[in-house]
């Protein structure tokens, strides 16, 4: 390698203008990609280059190649699964983080982003009304945070049953009763599936698609006394928003000796927001709690959260000892006492950076805006003949239909095909629906007007 080779600031100059175009194309450009995957992998050698090229070059192509093919995530006609948008500070802290290039696992090594990330995982906590004291992991996204919870949840109940499944495994123990809503995430099942846990059992949702109480009473009447427990609750439904009953959830469970998960990976921010704090009443009671900040925070991608209450269920679930590595001896533990991996970038550093640049006002103001967003989408589409809202709109989503599954979603191909506002279908309670999901802070009044313009131009065409 040359001097030159090692020379950042062309490369890093190119970027940061590709950036800045990226960005300003934003506000106009298409949502939905013009050209597929496939396209994209014809325009690049199918053979590795043997020689190598220019590092400005290496971008031009890169750029060259997906400009077209790139979704407007970011953008704030973006309603499609549930996508947040990056916050200034946040991309920014994003960008150092990899020019810093630390391994986040260590206190000693990295204290810079570990202390960063400590103080973080404090807001967080803070900003949730969650339990102070509690263990914050930086993940992924809320598939790993879902995971890394539930691993400490396995550890705790089935060592309340006496059994060591981080010495013995899970062969010969006892079994591990897990509970979940009919309308939970699927990567609820996958974590559990992660964890050799199997495929759960599934306690009826109301209409809304929370989980009723009575069947839970019913399905917990089948788990035998002193059984090991866990119950998967939620906190925000992808396609009604809704809030599982955690008081009533909680109680049940702990009376029974169990642990309350709560996968909150967009909802969980209800709780910081005086306004929507209500919808989330009990929640603290829980066990844990997954997030993601790359949803409802406006953080970019990669950024999940795992919170566990049990400090000692956490650490035994998670830890593990290198003699070449100098670990904490304080008992506040290593960010790698918290995640399942060891090596990791520093994605705690961006979430400081959201909330350090909204402060817990413009947390509360960003849950607002969104779900203010959302009840004007219902409040618009209810004027447009021929459409029904399915769902209460308590917070961030909303479900329409068009009449017969056929027409919903031919509804939704023609406002994809038009790519001025990306708005994506689904299934709910047996029908093809048109989900909303509010979720991009810079999302305003004018862009939700124009997202139901292009649903009424999709229901009137032939
Ligand atoms: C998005 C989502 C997940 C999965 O989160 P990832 O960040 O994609 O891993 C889990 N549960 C709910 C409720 C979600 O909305």
């Amino acid at each position: 390698m040359s001097i030159d080779e090692h020379d950042y600031e062309p490369s890093l100059d190119a970027a940061l203008a590709h950036t800045r175009s990226w960005l300003a194309s934003l506000a106009t450009r298409r949502v939905t990609p013009s050209v597929t995957a496939d396209d994209v992998e014809a325009r690049l050698p199918a053979q590795l280059p043997e020689a190598g090229a220019d590092p400005v070059a290496v971008l031009d192509t890169l750029v060259r190649t997906v400009e077209d093919a790139l979704a407007a995530m970011p953008s704030s006609r973006f309603f499609g699964f549930v996508i947040g948008g990056h916050h200034p500070a946040a991309l920014a802290a994003d960008w150092l983080v990899s020019a810093w290039d630390q391994n986040a696992a260590l206190r000693f090594s990295t204290p810079g982003t570990a202390g960063v990330e400590a103080v973080a995982g404090r807001w967080l906590l803070q900003a949730l009304g969650l339990p102070e004291g509690a263990d914050v992991g930086f993940v992924t996204g809320a598939t790993m945070a879902n995971f890394t919870c539930l691993a400490a949840a396995r550890h705790a109940v089935l060592g309340r049953a006496g059994w060591d499944v981080g010495a013995l495994g899970l062969a010969g123990g006892p079994r591990v009763h897990v509970l979940v809503g009919r309308e939970r995430h699927d990567t609820v099942d996958l974590a559990l599936r992660y964890l050799g846990l199997g495929r759960p059992v599934e306690v009826a949702a109301d209409d809304q698609g929370r989980m009723r109480p009575d069947a839970l009473a019913a399905a917990l009447a089948d788990v035998p006394e002193g059984a090991p427990l866990i119950v998967v609750a939620q906190a925000g439904n992808i396609h009604s928003g809704a809030f599982d009953p955690f008081e009533d959830v909680v109680a049940q469970v702990h009376a029974r000796g169990g642990w309350v998960h709560v996968d909150g990976a967009f909802g969980l921010w209800a709780a910081a927001s005086p306004s929507t704090r209500h919808l989330v009443a009990g929640l603290a009671g829980a066990d844990s709690w997954a997030t993601d900040a790359h949803k409802t925070l406006n953080v970019p991608y990669d950024s999940g959260i795992a919170i566990v209450a049990d400090v000692a269920a956490m650490r035994a679930a998670m830890v593990m000892q290198g003699p070449y590595l100098q670990q904490d001896a304080t008992g506040v533990g290593d960010p790698h006492d918290k995640t399942p991996e060891l090596s990791r970038r520093a994605r705690g550093v961006p979430v400081w950076a959201a909330l350090a640049s909204l402060g817990r006002d413009g947390i509360a103001a960003l849950v607002d805006r969104l779900v203010g967003n959302a009840r004007l989408v219902a409040a618009l589409a209810g004027e447009v003949p021929g459409v029904e809202v399915l769902n209460d709109v308590a917070f961030t989503q909303v479900c329409l239909a068009f009449g017969d599954d056929a027409t919903t979603r031919a509804v939704e191909r023609r406002i994809l095909d038009e790519g001025r506002v990306w708005i994506s279908g689904s299934r709910w309670r047996g029908r093809a629906v048109l989900r909303f999901s509010i979720s991009n802070a810079t999302t305003s009044a004018e862009d939700v007007a124009l997202a139901m313009d292009a649903v009424r131009r999709a229901c009137l065409a032939p």
